[in-house]
């Protein structure tokens, strides 16, 4: 929380944070003991996540994805690439990046279009631009979506890590709204040539081993997500208290006990809903829908919640600094990665009804 306001202001990571960070869990609670994790419980690891939201998104956006790509590793990696990306990543020595998103291919990522051309030597040349990757400016290695044959659709789409020391890829920084001390980055590929050991998993496996991370990637948001709202909570209480207008504290008028109200009964349902999500899956369920419902719920909880504790605020809500103005930001970060909220709500209905409403 001390690096917090320099960090924003800089849009910076304060990556020197990030060994502590594994150290009291993060990251490496998410992964079993026999691939060098702590093998937390999802409730474990998810109450790490409220408390990451709780005091700052970009730091919970951040240990999101690299759970993300150390659970894929986990999942798919060959003993090899555990021992050169998992290990130094569960070390705080290595920071990887994971890259499926492009300009053409957002919601519909099977729609992605970065080829990946198989060379005489078994080795891969992959080409295309992959947009809003986070921290890619940070890591050393990523995680690439790309496509070994066009006309296969899905079926062609095929995982490569993708190293920096090798050269070839180019990161343009895009300044964004939310979550600013986390760079959010296009990668521009031009022929990068990654040798064979590092395909991760068959080819055409690209999808099924992204969708290994899915429920636990929006466990994860929907967590941090009940953090923001929390935190919104705790700071137009605050200043409920102590600012005073008509000769007594705001917290004495009713229609602001109303907006005060409305953020903590957000919170708590946020809460219930996304530990009834993580006990799902720490009983072994599929969960998939459950986690859907927590994101969309979670996510929308929180845009609400940081909007009313704006409106508790005042004008002061609006200025550059305030915490009731970083939550607003971050906030509506929530309902965009990890499946935006529309596509949450679509995951569900085809679960209820039985029919896709996308193809
Ligand atoms: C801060 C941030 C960090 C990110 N980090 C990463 C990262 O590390 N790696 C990565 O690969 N990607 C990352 N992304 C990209 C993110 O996953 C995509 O933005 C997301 O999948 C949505 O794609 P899109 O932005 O192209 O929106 P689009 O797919 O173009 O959607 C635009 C709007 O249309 C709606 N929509 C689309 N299709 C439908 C439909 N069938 N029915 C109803 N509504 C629909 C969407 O819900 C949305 O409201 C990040 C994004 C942000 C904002």
């Amino acid at each position: 929380m001390p690096l917090l306001a320099a960090a924003e202001r800089d849009r910076t990571l304060p990556v020197e944070i990030i060994p502590g960070l594994l150290d009291v869990g993060f990251v490496r609670g998410a992964i079993g003991v026999g691939d060098g994790g702590d093998g937390l419980s999802h409730l474990q690891c998810a109450l790490l996540m409220e408390e990451a939201g709780r005091c700052w998104a970009a730091i919970r956006t951040t240990v999101n994805i690299l759970t993300l790509v150390a659970e894929l590793l986990s999942a798919a990696g060959s003993e090899e690439q555990k021992q050169r990306f998992l290990r130094p990543l569960l070390a705080g020595q290595r920071m990887g990046w994971f890259a499926i998103t492009e300009p053409e291919a957002g919601s519909d990522a099977a729609a992605l279009t970065t080829r990946a051309e198989r060379r005489p030597d078994g080795s891969y040349r992959l080409t295309g631009r992959k947009s809003y990757i986070t921290n890619a400016s940070y890591g050393d290695f990523g995680i690439v979506l790309a496509t070994v044959d066009p006309s296969l659709g899905g079926r062609g789409i095929t995982a490569f890590l993708v190293e920096r020391a090798d050269g070839g890829y180019r990161v343009e920084t895009r300044p964004q709204l939310p979550v600013r001390a986390v760079s959010c980055c296009d990668i521009v590929l031009e022929g990068v040539v990654v040798p064979a050991a590092n395909r991760l998993g068959e080819v055409g496996r690209g999808l099924s081993i992204a969708m290994r991370a899915v429920n636990s990637g929006r466990l994860n948001v929907s967590a941090g997500c009940t953090g923001i709202a929390q935190a919104a909570l705790e700071a137009s209480s605050a200043h409920a208290v102590a600012r005073t207008q008509f000769g007594r504290p705001l917290a004495g008028f009713q229609l602001v006990q109303q907006l005060i109200a409305d953020i903590a009964v957000q919170t708590h349902a946020a809460r219930q809903v996304y530990q009834s999500a993580a006990r799902l899956l720490d009983a072994g369920a599929d969960a998939r829908v459950e986690c859907s419902m927590a994101k969309y719920f979670c996510a929308e909880a929180a845009n609400q919640a940081a909007t009313k504790a704006v409106q508790v605020f005042g004008a002061a809500g609006l200025m550059e600094g305030n915490v009731a103005e970083r939550l607003f930001r971050d906030a509506r970060e929530a309902t965009i990665p990890e499946g935006t909220s529309q596509m949450q709500v679509l995951q569900i209905g085809r679960a209820l009804l039985g029919v896709s409403a996308v193809r």
